[in-house]
């Protein structure tokens, strides 16, 4: 029985020595220590032993057991091992090599610009509103006293979806819109983007930002106004900018104006941004027409109220210098990088 235990031992381990993958071992397990295996059918067997044989063979084959047990585990993770030092081998990472630069993207100049608004007119109290770029005829023109074949019509070359519907040509329908649904006192910008069909060229694009802005409440005067605007236009060009109202005329606000500020490059002295004028055209305002606080089921006996607005990009091409709207829009990262 010892020979015979002593034999299987040799057998096993020699064939351990010559395996060199995991699932060989596996089937060395199933040969001598799996249920059928050769050396539990000695222990099975044991049963027919002498009292005195019995523990002595029992204690052998326990050993053999182990040893055995030990040599494949020992076996299986020495290929484990080697598997993974091969692969170590095979992922070395050469650390000379040049790496991948990551390009972050970066805000638009006209987003930049728009929220330098924001914040400003936030600091004065109004909220942001805003309103659907595909919007009904009359929100755009019809509620802000510009009815069909009015001559206005005619300046705003207009997208038209159908008959009653275009994209909005101005920020103007959110006034609308939010004198709607809200009482008096109101006080909100509109910013956002509007459409025209002009042809694109260094200083059009059929898509360009508005800034709009409304205040109705009651006792509203031009003083309002023109307090409000003169505080915005220093709070974006500059402590020193002054700013002048010349009589103009707009179909949805009586009396009306535009609103000029003092060159912010050469403070008025006359250079090449301001065309040698010394001063430059800001926006458009008035005293909200009585018309079209009617129109909003606001009544104008009571209450009173100014607009404003501008377009964005023209503030961003000022700021900066730019002379082609164009570039606003082409995503050319070569001029993007520079803001
Ligand atoms: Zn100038």
């Amino acid at each position: 029985m010892k020979e015979k235990l002593e034999l299987i031992k040799n057998n096993a381990l020699e064939e351990i020595k010559n395996t060199s993958n995991s699932s060989e071992f596996e089937s060395i397990r199933v040969k001598y220590l799996g249920k059928k295996g050769e050396l539990t059918q000695i222990l099975r067997g044991m049963g027919a032993l002498s009292a005195e044989e019995r523990p002595i063979v029992g204690k052998i084959a326990n050993e053999v057991r182990a040893v055995l047990e030990t040599a494949i585990e020992e076996g299986i993770g020495a290929i484990k091992n080697r598997e993974k030092n091969e692969r170590l081998k095979n992922e070395v990472i050469d650390i000379s090599m040049p790496g991948i630069k990551q390009t972050i993207g970066k805000r638009n100049p006209l987003e930049q610009t728009l929220d330098e608004m924001k914040e400003i007119f936030i600091t004065m109290g109004f909220t942001i509103e805003e309103g659907p770029e595909v919007e009904l005829d009359y929100y755009n023109f019809e509620a802000l006293n510009i009815p069909k074949n009015h001559p206005a019509r005619g300046e705003q070359d207009t997208f038209y979806i159908n008959d009653n519907i275009v994209l909005r040509t101005q920020t103007s329908p959110i006034q609308v819109r939010t004198m709607e649904k809200q009482k008096p006192p109101i006080k909100m910008i509109s910013p956002g983007k509007v459409y025209r069909s002009d042809a694109v060229d260094a200083t059009h694009s059929p898509i360009f930002y508005q800034m709009e802005g409304l205040v109705v409440d009651k006792g509203i005067t031009f003083a309002d106004l023109k307090g409000t605007l003169e505080l915005f236009a220093k709070k974006m060009l500059g402590d020193k900018v002054k700013t002048k109202f010349r009589p103009h005329h707009f179909p949805f606000t009586e009396p009306s104006a535009e609103m000029d500020a003092t060159c912010f490059v050469c403070g008025g002295e006359g250079c090449r941004v301001c065309k040698g004028e010394g001063w430059i055209e800001l926006l458009g305002c008035g005293m909200v027409h009585p018309e079209v606080l009617k129109n909003c089921g606001i009544d104008p006996e009571v209450y009173s109220g100014f607009a404003f607005g501008f377009g964005v990009d023209r503030m961003v091409m000022l700021k900066y210098g730019l002379d082609d709207i164009r570039q606003l829009y082409e995503s050319d990262m070569r001029f993007l990088d520079q803001f």
